[in-house]
């Protein structure tokens, strides 16, 4: 099967990895991809939103399946267009898509289908002076999410009135684009926030694992949002009851109640919860596997990836079991210094290959370049330092004792990847 994954990241990398070693893989390729994934695959220089590019491309070479990584092309619609081409994809159509790129979408769509989540309401931004009136009525703590793709910058979990009319203002201002066209104000959910992973053919459904990362930059969870500085898999938090409560009363209505709606859902389906008094509570879907989370899965799979992602576009994991590794898996992002504010890209990385050889470990990258053998930094955020171990703690261990080994003097990590998990161990 020659197959083709959309996307030039840490999360691609790992699905380049995994894919690489599929005994149904005979050719991979990547678009648009990067120097180190051009290990695993032949890169192809496409843009992730040239869906034109990506079709025509794939009916070219006669690509079997596509593996899109972001959600970007997945919500313009490639997995359509691809469709309509005969070629076979692991990824959810525009419309099942809009799960993730439209907040408003998902939020109604729960409320049709009982699937519980934080009390909500939906403005558009002619309607901002009732958006004002409701934040008011409601009074903080308070969530304000802008509707559309944001970068993952659209959220204000605001801790006053003020703050939440302040990121109001910003998201009907304009700030977000179009992706600010309409707001969804939210209650604030409290509890321990965790992700659980389904795959999804249509139909059935296999669950994948869960995680929880860590999304702020600075250590005790504080600082600015970022796209993730480190995850761990599986969540510790997550136990065998609550991972079938939350399938049971979030995953397979969801994919039931699309399935219903004429839009059934192929592809990855990422729950983030918060594990409330009342049970999970869906904080919001995303229909496409995690970034880094996506890098602390695939090292525990055990089932071949090519073979379940085929049973995806296949309708076929209703004769699928999947198994996994014991070992948990850990990862640490190692950022630009500055991010996710402005940062400088292009500073030499030394060490990797002395830090790859600490056992149990793997290293993805999210942002460089290689030019001659060196390794530049190209990105904010650069490596997913990876490792698996007999524990948590060990897994952890292994990934801070390979950042050790790398010298990269402009750059940053975390210390305290896993903290929550490891309270109380060594
Ligand atoms: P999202 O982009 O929807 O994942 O939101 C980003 C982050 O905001 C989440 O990971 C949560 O930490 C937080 N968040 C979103 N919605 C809520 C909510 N209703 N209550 C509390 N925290 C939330």
């Amino acid at each position: 099967m020659k197959v083709l994954v959309v996307g030039s990241g840490g999360r691609e990398h790992a699905l380049c990895w995994s894919l690489s070693a599929s005994p149904l893989v005979s050719e991979l390729l990547c678009a648009p991809g990067s120097d180190a994934i051009a290990r695993e695959a032949a890169c192809v220089p496409l843009a992730i939103d040239d869906l034109d590019g990506i079709v025509a491309f794939c009916r070219e070479q006669g690509i079997e399946l596509v593996v899109p990584g972001p959600e970007l092309p997945l919500v313009l619609g490639l997995v359509d267009r691809l469709a309509s081409a005969g070629i076979k994809a692991a990824g959810p159509s525009a419309a099942a898509a809009r799960l993730e790129g439209s907040k408003a979408f998902a939020k109604d769509f729960c409320a049709r289908h009982g699937i519980p989540t934080a009390r909500y309401r939906a403005f558009r931004r002619d309607d901002a002076e009732a958006a004002r009136a409701y934040l008011r009525a409601e009074g903080a703590p308070i969530v304000v999410k802008a509707d559309g793709l944001a970068a993952g910058k659209g959220v204000t979990v605001a801790a006053t009135v003020e703050e939440a009319e302040a990121a109001l203002a910003q998201a009907f201002g304009g700030a977000f684009g179009a992706a600010g066209d309409r707001v969804v104000i939210e209650e604030c959910l409290v509890g321990e926030e965790a992700s659980l992973f389904a795959l999804v053919d249509g139909q059935n459904v296999l669950a994948f694992g869960t995680a929880q990362d860590h999304k702020r930059v600075g250590e005790g969870d504080r600082g600015p949002n970022t796209g993730g500085m480190g995850a761990y898999a599986p969540a510790p938090s997550m136990t065998p009851a609550l991972t079938e409560r939350a399938m049971a009363e979030i995953v397979r209505p969801t994919v039931a109640g699309l399935l219903a709606e004429g839009n059934p859902y192929q592809g990855v389906l990422y729950a983030g919860l918060m594990l409330t008094e009342r049970g999970p509570q869906l904080i919001e879907f995303n229909v496409r596997h995690g970034d880094p989370e996506c890098q602390v899965l695939l090292p525990r799979l055990m089932t071949d990836l090519g073979q379940l992602l085929l049973g995806v576009a296949d309708r076929a994991l209703g004769h699928m079991d999947l198994r996994w590794y014991p070992e948990p898996a850990l990862t640490v992002v190692m950022a630009a210094k500055g991010y996710p504010g402005a940062y400088e890209t292009g500073s030499e990385i030394r060490g990797l290959e002395d830090a790859a050889r600490v056992p149990g470990v793997t290293i993805f990258h999210a942002g460089t370049r290689i030019e001659g053998g060196r390794v530049l930094a190209h990105g904010g955020r650069v490596l997913n330092v990876t490792a698996q171990g007999a524990t948590l703690a060990e897994a952890r261990d292994r990934a801070y004792a390979a950042i050790d080994r790398i010298d990269w003097p402009e750059g940053f990590c975390r210390r305290d990847i896993g903290w929550r998990a490891l309270r109380g161990s060594v």
